[in-house]
C-alpha cells in the first residue's frame, strides 16, 4: 500500500469518527493521566528559565538518567556522554539512524506489519525496505526465522526491530530474539531496535532488549521515548543509545534535523525516569484492564481478538462478521456500531496475507472503552449485522 493511501485511511477514519460521533479507537493517542510531579516539574523548569537550547546531544541530566535506567533495568552499561543521544521523540532517533547508516543500494529488513515511519525513513535515505511477515500462530504472532533468513542478502545493512511491537502487541520471546541475533551476527548487520513500549508489557510477558544478547551490544542502537511511558506523546522527548561510533554517526545527522529541542521537558523527564518502575506498574494495570475490557467486548460481539501482551493495540479478526477486507469493515463500522478502528493493512508494507485484521486501540479512559464495548455488543445478534 502506498504512503498516500495509508495517510488517507488515518485521516478518513478520524474524519469519520468526528462526523458520526463514533468512539475513536483508531488512533494511538492516550487520553490517560501523566504523573503529577512530572507535569509540575516542567512548569517549574520553564519558570526557572530552562528555555534555551540544551546541548545538541541532550540535557546532561537526561543522558545520565537514561544511562542509569538501562543499567538498572537491563544491566546495559553506557557512557552517558558518548553512548546516549537525546532526540525529538523516538521518531527523530529512528529517522536520524536510518539516514546515518543506510543509503541507496542498502536494504533495511523489518517485520510486517510495522510502524509506518519505517517505510518513510527508508524512502528518505534511498534504501529499500525489505519486509518479513510475522506468522500468525494461534492467538498471537510469531517470528518466521526461515523467512527472515531468506530475506537477508549481501545488501542487507540494518535490521529494524520493534519489540514490544506496534501494531500487534507482540513481545518477541528470548528464543526469537536469540534467532534474530544469530542471523544479525552471521550477516554483520547493525540492529536498530524501537523499544518505546518497553514499560507497557502485561501479564507474565517480559521485555528483553536485543542489545543484552551475546555479541549484540556492539552492533545495536536502542531507541526509546517518554511519550508512551508517561502519557506525554506531545512532548516528543526520545533517546537512542549504543556504541559510541554509531551514536556519533546518528548525532551527526540529528544536528541538522532539529539540532536540539525541549529543554524543560528533558529536564523534567530526567527526574521522572528514576521513579518509572512504580509509575509504570500503575499504568500497566490501567492499560491491561482496558485491554481486557475491549477484548471481552470484541469477543462478546462475535469478533476474534488476538492476544496483546504489550502496548496500546489489539488485533481482531473480522471474518466472523462476514467481512474479508479491513478497509471496508472500518469504513462501515462507524455506521454499524459507532466505533472507529484502523485496518491493519495500513501498517503492511509487503504482501498482505491477513487483510481481515483490524487494529483497535485501548489506550483510552475506561468510560470510552465501556461505551465502545456497549455499542459493539448491541450487534451481537447475527440479525443485527449485515449478511455477507
Ligand atoms: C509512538 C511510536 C513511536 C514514536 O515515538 P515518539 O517518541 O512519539 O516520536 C515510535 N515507534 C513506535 C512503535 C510507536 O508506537
Amino acid at each position: 500500500m502506498s504512503r498516500a493511501t495509508e495517510t488517507s485511511i488515518f485521516t478518513e477514519m478520524t474524519e469519520l469518527a468526528r462526523r458520526t460521533g463514533a468512539v475513536n479507537l483508531g488512533q494511538g493517542v492516550p487520553d490517560l493521566d501523566s504523573p503529577g510531579a512530572l507535569l509540575s516539574d516542567v512548569a517549574s523548569a520553564v519558570l526557572a528559565g530552562a528555555n534555551q537550547y540544551p546541548p545538541a546531544t541532550g540535557h546532561p541530566a537526561l543522558r545520565a538518567a537514561v544511562a542509569e535506567h538501562q543499567r538498572r533495568r537491563y544491566g546495559i552499561a553506557l557512557d552517558q556522554d558518548a553512548e546516549v543521544l537525546v532526540t525529538t521523540g523516538a521518531t527523530e532517533a529512528l529517522a536520524a539512524a536510518v539516514l546515518a547508516l543506510t543509503g541507496p543500494g542498502d536494504e533495511i529488513v523489518t517485520f510486517d506489519p510495522c510502524y509506518d515511519a519505517y517505510a518513510a525513513d527508508a524512502r528518505l535515505s534511498g534504501a529499500t525496505l525489505v519486509t518479513v511477515g510475522l506468522a500468525i500462530d494461534g492467538d498471537g504472532f510469531a517470528l518466521d526465522s526461515d523467512a527472515l533468513r531468506a530475506a537477508l542478502t549481501p545488501r542487507s545493512r540494518l535490521l529494524l526491530l520493534n519489540s514490544p511491537h506496534n501494531p500487534t502487541g507482540k513481545v518477541f520471546t528470548p528464543d526469537e530474539l536469540g534467532r534474530i541475533a544469530e542471523l544479525c551476527r552471521e550477516h554483520e548487520l547493525t540492529v536498530l531496535t524501537d523499544e518505546v513500549y518497553e514499560h507497557l508489557v502485561y501479564d507474565g510477558a517480559r521485555h528483553l532488549p536485543i542489545a543484552t544478547l551475546p555479541g549484540m551490544r556492539e552492533r545495536t542502537l536502542t531507541v526509546s521515548s517518554a511519550g508512551k511511558t508517561f502519557n506525554v506523546t506531545g512532548w516528543k522527548v526520545g533517546w537512542i543509545s549504543g556504541p559510541a561510533e554509531l551514536v556519533a554517526a546518528v548525532a551527526a545527522v540529528k544536528q541538522w534535523l532539529t539540532y536540539a529541542s525541549g529543554t524543560p521537558y528533558q529536564e523534567a523527564i530526567a527526574g521522572a525516569l528514576g521513579g518509572v518502575e512504580e509509575w509504570a506498574k500503575e499504568l500497566r494495570g490501567v492499560l491491561a484492564s482496558g485491554r481486557d475490557l475491549l477484548a471481552g467486548g470484541l469477543t462478546a460481539a462475535g469478533l476474534r481478538p488476538y492476544r496483546a501482551d504489550a502496548g496500546y493495540f489489539l488485533q481482531a479478526d473480522i471474518r466472523p462478521w462476514g467481512f474479508a477486507d479491513g478497509p471496508r469493515f472500518c469504513r462501515e463500522l462507524p455506521e454499524l456500531a459507532g466505533v472507529v478502528a484502523i485496518p491493519t493493512s495500513a501498517f503492511q508494507q509487503g504482501v498482505d496475507t491477513a487483510p481481515w485484521l483490524v487494529r483497535f486501540s485501548f489506550c483510552r479512559r475506561p468510560d470510552a472503552l465501556r461505551e465502545a464495548v456497549t455499542r459493539l455488543s448491541a450487534l451481537t445478534a447475527p440479525s443485527a449485522r449485515p449478511d455477507r
